[in-house]
């Protein structure tokens, strides 16, 4: 058996260089609209089916869902592959039962490029930067009250404990602060070695200073911080959301900002991307809230990263071998058994 060689970019850009590789790879391109001049734009299901068509793989850029509706309406296709970590714009369950393949791009320079950015935050929001900074410009200068806290004895939070919130830990080893983790699927011994102790999430809103998420996006992380968590918090910590949006309720972060139930808060992500003009944490104290747009992590080496990580994957899934990026193993013997065997 083989695979037509044809790949599906529902969302290209102008810059691209898995283009390149896979064109080189002897690869037929199918191009939807690209995500420059389109950055919001919405297939409509019929529209996206069509344009997949018979192409054997799909990579979708950030703005397109992939959803049970159009994987089961493209018989021919075999992959879903995306150049990012994040694949909560595809809906793997669907996939896996339909024995199709999805694939993210885990590459060192997104995953360090977040872990160092989350330091960033961390120490910004512990030593006033935006307070400081602002005062200064408005002419002032130090004062005592407007001092910040020292890092070391501090309790870092890491929900999530997985590449990113790691390497958290792993960055920060010489800073002498207590490392907590929450995550259901991690063991204490396989983060001993890294000082994190595994604890309940209330156990770790209850004690640390600072709160950083670094979970997935799935029906359980959805929403897992609202107000009932960061009434749980001191009111002295900070909360850092470098993951996905939806992870933290963001009406409810408002509230929790505006009247200092927690003291200060940084995000790359939010609940719609890009943010609304009208989102009204962008009101909040500036101060106190450091908001970027999704992008504190990136870095030049690591979009070009994905795009190889993730043409890699393409191609091993077009010459009928599984790569390693595959994020539902159970899709695989079914994948086999309907494309290849
Ligand atoms: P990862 O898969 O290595 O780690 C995610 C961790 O979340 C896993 O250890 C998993 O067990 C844990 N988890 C799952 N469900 C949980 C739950 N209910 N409660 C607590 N923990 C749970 O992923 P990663 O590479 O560390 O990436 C982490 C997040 O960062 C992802 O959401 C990813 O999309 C996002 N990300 C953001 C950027 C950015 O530009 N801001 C860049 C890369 C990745």
């Amino acid at each position: 058996m083989t695979a037509k060689r044809k790949v599906c970019f529902t969302g290209p850009m102008r810059v691209n260089l898995i283009g390149e590789l896979l064109r080189d790879a002897g690869c037929e391109l199918v191009l939807g609209k690209n995500t420059e001049d389109f950055r919001t734009y919405k297939y409509e299901r019929r529209e996206l089916v069509d344009l997949i068509g018979d192409c054997p793989v799909v990579y979708p850029s950030g703005r397109d869902i992939i959803g049970a509706d159009i994987l089961d309406s493209c018989p021919e296709l075999q992959a879903v592959v995306k150049s990012s970590i994040g694949i909560e714009t595809v809906d793997v369950e669907a996939a896996t039962d339909l024995g199709i393949l999805c694939c993210n791009s885990p590459t060192p320079e997104n995953y360090l490029g977040v872990a160092e950015a989350t330091v960033g935050f961390m120490v910004a929001l512990f030593k006033r930067l935006k307070f400081n900074e602002a005062f200064l410009r408005a002419g002032g200068w130090k004062e005592m009250q407007n001092r910040g806290t020292l890092m070391a004895g501090r309790t870092v939070g890491i929900i999530g404990v997985g590449r990113i919130g790691r390497n958290v830990a792993k960055r920060m080893a010489g800073w002498d602060m207590e490392f907590l983790g929450y995550d259901p699927y991690v063991s204490q011994e396989s983060v001993a070695s890294l000082g994190i102790k595994m604890v309940s999430l209330e156990e770790l809103l209850r004690e640390s200073d600072v709160v950083t998420l670094h979970v997935v996006l799935t029906k359980q992380t959805r929403n897992m911080i609202a107000l009932r968590e960061l009434k749980m918090m001191k009111p002295t910590a900070f909360i850092i959301n470098t993951s996905r949006g939806p992870a933290l309720n963001e009406a409810d972060l408002t509230r929790a900002l505006n009247e200092e139930i927690i003291a200060g808060a940084a995000l790359d992500v939010f609940e719609v991307e890009p943010t609304p003009m009208s989102n009204p944490l962008r009101q909040v104290d500036p101060t106190r809230v450091i908001i970027t747009p999704h992008n504190i992590g990136a870095n030049p080496g690591s979009s070009e990263a994905g795009q190889r990580m993730a043409a890699q994957s393409i191609l091993s899934i077009l010459d009928g071998k599984v790569p390693e990026t595959v994020v539902n193993p159970d899709a695989i013997d079914q994948w086999w058994q309907r494309f290849w065997s």
